[in-house]
Parts: structure tokens; C-alpha cells; sequence
């Protein structure tokens, strides 16, 4: 199927062939005619499908013909989990409305709010928002909902899972009755269930394969390594298959921020993004990412959501997520749109049984490989702490008391600047005279 047969305009086509899109994805084939139809769409599709382009150009293509927005005023809403996400969509609506007259903006939090609120007085007709944000706004009469005619829960799953249900709830009450929805989900929970039959009305459903069924773009393989051995593999890795841009997936926000420091001592560019860090330091490092200044990204799975490269070639499960869903998640960060990717896991002991469960889910087992001898990093600023891992034994264990310079070697130093050297009188006795004991006193008779 070509993009022509799809019945988008002209100028969505050119943005299309400007992209270098030759044919259009699965969920695209499906979705596009959908919504250009006027039908609500509940649809399963996780990133790197091509959902942000399912869902982006036919809602171009029927907002272009419509009114301006009033001042304040947005035609559509697109709410999306995280900053990350919010910002990859906005710029996915940029990219493909290029040629037409709509304007688009962003919301998020984390950063300024006014700036936000000096481009919302123009009234916009796209704004992509996360949902906190998009409540301070409205709170502040910033955004109206009045002219709402389509609205876009991307990645809902996950916005369930960061407890955003409340707000969510609260924007559906604020918008008008009469709109056209769409709900994009990497999975179908009974929540989301729940929450789709309260919003979507006669929907059509579309389920597109999950990146684990397309598996075979992305190459998999496991290292069964014990946990303080795992950074030595890691940047053995990186450096020995001279890899130029690898994302490395932490559990925890820490364990991306240990890491990222780790990595950097031990020679390998790298920077940790998650949500603590500020939003100016997480594109920062996206940007450095993005333009290959550095050569590991570390990641916790929330704050990856919105990381869209194309051609994304290694991803890395420092350690494997306790959800077995997230697997087929970050794994979907590679491979993505055709192109080939590699996705290593190392897996320590202790969570052998999230392999369990992330082979049950995907139904099938994961090659092993063999652990390779780890050699001491060339480059590596600190050899003190290279020796530490490679011998991948904790720092303590590493630890000599120190020796204490022999007395030729004192001497030596004395000579060096100009003292005389320490002389012995005779065989192990030192020159100084011995103090002696006092003696005890003696009884008098
Ligand atoms: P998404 O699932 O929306 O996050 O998109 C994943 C990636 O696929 C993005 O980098 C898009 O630029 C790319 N993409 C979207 N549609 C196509 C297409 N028809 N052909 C090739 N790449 C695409």
C-alpha cells in the first residue's frame, strides 16, 4: 500500500516524502482512513510502530479545513505521559504539518509556565500536553476547551501507570461532548478498558503487532553475569564493538545516575537521564545523545519513553525490569521502522526470574552468551580504579595496607634534598640513643 492510497492532501504527502517514509506502517494503513472517517479509535500500538504519524496526519488533514482557533483557545489536545514524549509528538506535528497553515505548540511541566501562556494567547491549533501542566494552564485561564473537536490520549497505559487518572478525568469533564477520540495504548488492562468505554463512543479497534511479535528486526541476547561484573562487561562491550550510541536501561533513578558516573571514569562518554534531573539537563543530554558528543544514554523506562531515534542501534537492560511488558518496551527502541537493532540483557541471578517472566510473555528463549574476558580500559583516566574493575572485586576487597618506604629509600630522599642520611651505629641498633626504662624503685631496708 502506498501513502497515496490513504486519501491524505497534498501537502501532508510532501511532508510525508520529506520524512523519506516510502510505505506507510501497519497501525498508519489502518488508522489513517479511520479517523479521517470521523470514528473514534481504540487502538493497541506501542512507539516505534509509527502510531505518532497514524494519529498526527489525518488529524491535520481534518483541521486544516476548519476554523482558526480563538485567542486562548486549542482545536485539538493530544495528552502524552511524560515531557520527553510531549515534545516528540509536538515536533512530530510540526514535521508533518510543515506545508500547512496550523499552528502547534507544546506544553509540560518542569519548566516556566509563562512563556507557555504568551503562545497560548494566540489561540493554537494542536497543542500536545502533559496532563499536570495542561491543568495549571487551564487553572490559570490560560487554555479554553470550548473549541475542542478531537483529542489524542497517547501512550494511555502508561499514563495510568504514573496515576494521572485523576487529572485525566478531570480534563474529559472540561471539554465539550461533541468531539472525535483516540486512544493509543501499548496494552488493553481492564483500567484502560474502563477508561475507554467512558470516552470513546462506537470506537474502531485496531491491534497492531507488538514489537515482540516483530522481533525479528531486533536481535536479542542475554549475559548471565553476576552483578559487580556488570559494568566492566558493559563497557567492555561498548568499547571493544567500538558502539557509537547505546541506550542503557537502570530500574532506578540512582542506579542511572551510579552508572552514568561509572562509565564516564571508566572512559566511555556518558549521561543518565530521568526525572529528577531537570528538564534543561534531560535535553541536554538527549541533544548530546542525539548527536552522537556522547556515546552511552542511561535511562530509567519512564524517562525513555519519548526517546525517538531512528535506527536506534543497541540497547542495554543493565538490569531487567520487574514488569515483563517494559522488556518488549525498551527493547522497541531499536530496530524500529524496518531497521535492524541488537538488545542485550544482563542478567544477574537475582532476577533470573524476570527472565523467566519476559521469555513466558514473548514465548521465547533468549540466546546466552558466553561472558568474554574483560580487559582493563586503555583510556581509562583513573588505573586505579580500572584495576578495581576489572578485577570486578568490590574496592574493599582491592584494598593493601600500605608499605612504608624501607630506610634506603628514606635515605635516599633525605640525600635527594640535602640532609644528611640516617646512620645506624651497628648491626640492628639505631643510631639514637635507647631510652632506657626507669627503673623501678627500690625498697629501702
Ligand atoms: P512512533 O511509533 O510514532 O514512535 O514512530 C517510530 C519511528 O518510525 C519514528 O522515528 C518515525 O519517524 C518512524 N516512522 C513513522 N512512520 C514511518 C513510515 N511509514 N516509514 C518509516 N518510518 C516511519
Amino acid at each position: 500500500m502506498l501513502f497515496t492510497e490513504l486519501g491524505l492532501a497534498e501537502p501532508l504527502l510532501r511532508a510525508i516524502a520529506e520524512q523519506g517514509y516510502a510505505t506507510p506502517t501497519p497501525i498508519q494503513q489502518q488508522g489513517i482512513p479511520a479517523v479521517l472517517s470521523g470514528r473514534d479509535l481504540m487502538a493497541a500500538a506501542q512507539t516505534g510502530t509509527g502510531k505518532t504519524a497514524g494519529f498526527t496526519l489525518p488529524m491535520l488533514q481534518i483541521l486544516m479545513d476548519g476554523k482558526r482557533p480563538a485567542a486562548n483557545h486549542i482545536r485539538a489536545l493530544v495528552l502524552t505521559p511524560t515531557r520527553e514524549l510531549a515534545a516528540q509528538v509536538g515536533e512530530s506535528v510540526r514535521d508533518y504539518g510543515v506545508h500547512l497553515p496550523l499552528t502547534s505548540s507544546v506544553v509540560f511541566g518542569g519548566v516556566s509556565i509563562n512563556p507557555q501562556m504568551m503562545t497560548l494567547r494566540k489561540g493554537v491549533d494542536v497543542l500536545v500536553a502533559t496532563p499536570g501542566r495542561l491543568l495549571d494552564l487551564y487553572n490559570q485561564n490560560a487554555v479554553k476547551f470550548s473549541q475542542v473537536e478531537m483529542l489524542v490520549l497517547d501512550e494511555a497505559d502508561r499514563m495510568l501507570d504514573m496515576g494521572f487518572i485523576r487529572d485525566i478525568r478531570k480534563i474529559l469533564a472540561l471539554l465539550p461532548k461533541r468531539r472525535q477520540n483516540l486512544l493509543f495504548s501499548a496494552t488493553f488492562s481492564d483500567d484502560i478498558t474502563g477508561l475507554a468505554k467512558g470516552l470513546l463512543h462506537d470506537p474502531q479497534q485496531i491491534s497492531v503487532s507488538p514489537r515482540n511479535a516483530a522481533a525479528n528486526t531486533v536481535k536479542q541476547s542475554v549475559y548471565m553475569i553476576d552483578k559487580a561484573r556488570k559494568t566492566a562487561l558493559l563497557s567492555h562491550l561498548v568499547r571493544d564493538n567500538q558502539w557509537e550510541q547505546v541506550l542503557v536501561f537502570t530500574r532506578t533513578k540512582h542506579g542511572a545516575n551510579r552508572l552514568a558516573e561509572k562509565l564516564e571514569r571508566d572512559g566511555v562518554t556518558a549521561a543518565a537521564i530521568h526525572g529528577n534531573k531537570s528538564q534543561g539537563a534531560r535535553t541536554r543530554a538527549l541533544a548530546d545523545f542525539k548527536q552522537s558528543n556522547i556515546r552511552v544514554l542511561v535511562a530509567t523506562d519512564i524517562a525513555a519513553r519519548g526517546i525517538d531515534i531512528d535506527q536506534l542501534p543497541h540497547v542495554i537492560n543493565f538490569e531487567l525490569p520487574n514488569v515483563s511488558e517494559d522488556y518488549v518496551h525498551r527493547i522497541g527502541r531499536t530496530g524500529r521502522a524496518g531497521s535492524t537493532g541488537e538488545a542485550i540483557s544482563l542478567v544477574e541471578p537475582e532476577e533470573y526470574k524476570f527472565l523467566q517472566g519476559i521469555e513466558r510473555l514473548i514465548k521465547q528463549k533468549l540466546p546466552r552468551e558466553e561472558v568474554p574476558v574483560i580487559s582493563v580500559a586503555p583510556e581509562c583516566p583513573r588505573p586505579e580504579k580500572a584495576a578495581n574493575i576489572e578485577a570486578d572485586r568490590p574496592a574493599k576487597a582491592q584494598h593493601r595496607p600500605k608499605k612504608r618506604p624501607s630506610r634506603s629509600q628514606k635515605n635516599e630522599a633525605r640525600v635527594a634534598s640535602g640532609l644528611p642520611p640516617v646512620k645506624r651505629t651497628d648491626g640492628n641498633a639505631a643510631s639514637k640513643p635507647r631510652r632506657r626504662r626507669p627503673s623501678k624503685p627500690q625498697a629501702v631496708a
